[in-house]
């Protein structure tokens, strides 16, 4: 099957942005905007920290006008959506559509259980990725999960999202108990379906996941990305990721965190500091980008950051570093893989 390919458009706009950024003087900006507008879930995966730090608000629903507004308020070109489950909210459609009417570039984070619904109320664009969440083949996702039939579900919404011409990617986030050969024969199969590519990255060790042991220690992340990555074994797979990310992730690269260029709305406001730490919420995404703030948080400063490895913090490093270092603006232009900074939820 053909394969979709990503539009060149987003790497152009993404390079001048950051080039327009630059010139103003702009030391810390964002990349992407992560949307949350519920933290609902037709789910409960066992590594999920989002369903269980929100349990209060559960019920919130953020309105379309408020999404816009902050989305506005980062201004950032790219926007992952994702929760909870975005597709459950009602409004949903609303949101993405008037997002892609301003040429925004939106990524939407899903399990593909209520594909079939939402599809057919946002119709395709070369603006719009869905990003479906696949720990594995059948038994190992539907475990991961934690409810059996799901990757039946997912891989019948892939399918049926890319008959009817939208752009689809997978992301897969990797635990202690991954298996390497079976994430092999996943993303074979995915890229046999025709998905533009595979997002992968070790999970956050939320402190209120269930079970603590399934996270891997940062040692550990790099000796496994090392074995699962290596380039024998992965010869024609298409990961979604940028090559310097990859190589951050076996441990052949160190970069610092940059998480203040993924700012995340949620139904209380925006995460301080980052993606997966909210120890506030602020309503001026401009709290995000002061230096003192970056004093605090990141590798060798906060021990929660001991083994964080996410694309929302070190994805975006890779692009931040290779702004200032030709050699590597040149690997992720040859990638095509210069526009993405960290897009996904984990
Ligand atoms: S990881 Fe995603 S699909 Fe799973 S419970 Fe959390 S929000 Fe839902
Ligand atoms: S390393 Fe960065 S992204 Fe990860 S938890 Fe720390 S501040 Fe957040």
């Amino acid at each position: 099957m053909k394969r979709a390919r990503r539009p060149l458009e987003l790497s152009f706009r993404l390079g001048y942005y950051i080039l327009k950024n630059r010139l103003r003087g702009r030391k810390k900006f964002p990349l992407v905007t992560m949307l949350e507008p519920l933290e609902m879930c037709n789910l409960s995966c066992i590594g999920c920290g989002r369903i269980r730090e929100y349990k209060p608000v559960l019920d919130k629903m953020m309105s379309v006008e408020v999404a816009l507004e902050a989305v506005k308020q980062s201004g950032a070109p790219i926007v992952s959506i994702a929760g909870g489950e975005p597709t459950i909210h009602p409004r949903i459609d609303q949101i993405i559509n008037q997002l892609l009417e301003q040429k925004y570039f939106v990524y939407c984070c899903t399990n593909a259980l209520l594909m079939e619904r939402v599809l057919k109320k946002v119709a395709p664009s070369k603006y719009l990725c869905w990003v479906v969440h696949l720990d594995g083949m059948e038994a190992k996702h539907d475990e991961s999960v934690d409810r059996q039939g799901v990757f039946k579900k997912a891989i019948q919404g892939i399918e049926m999202a890319l008959d009817q011409g939208y752009r689809v990617c997978t992301n897969t986030t990797v635990f202690r108990g991954s298996d390497v050969e079976d994430l092999w024969e996943m993303f074979r199969f995915v890229g046999d379906l025709g998905v533009e590519g595979s997002m992968i990255s070790p999970g956050f060790d939320f402190e209120d996941a269930p079970d603590q042991e399934m996270f891997l220690t940062r040692q550990e992340s790099h000796n496994l990305f090392k074995k699962l990555l290596n380039p024998v074994d992965t010869a024609g797979m298409r990961f979604y990721n940028n090559p310097l990310y990859l190589n951050f992730l076996k441990g052949d690269r160190e970069y610092q965190c940059t998480a203040w260029s993924n700012p995340t709305y949620t139904v209380m406001g925006w995460r301080k500091p980052c993606y997966p730490l909210a120890d506030e919420h602020v309503e001026d995404v401009n709290e995000l980008y002061k230096d003192d703030l970056w004093e605090r948080y990141g590798v060798g400063k906060d021990p929660r950051c001991a083994n964080c490895m996410m694309h929302c913090g070190f994805e975006s490093a890779t692009i931040f570093q290779a702004v200032s270092t030709p050699k590597d603006w040149v690997t992720l232009i040859k990638s095509g893989a210069a526009h993405k900074g960290g897009i996904t939820a984990a």
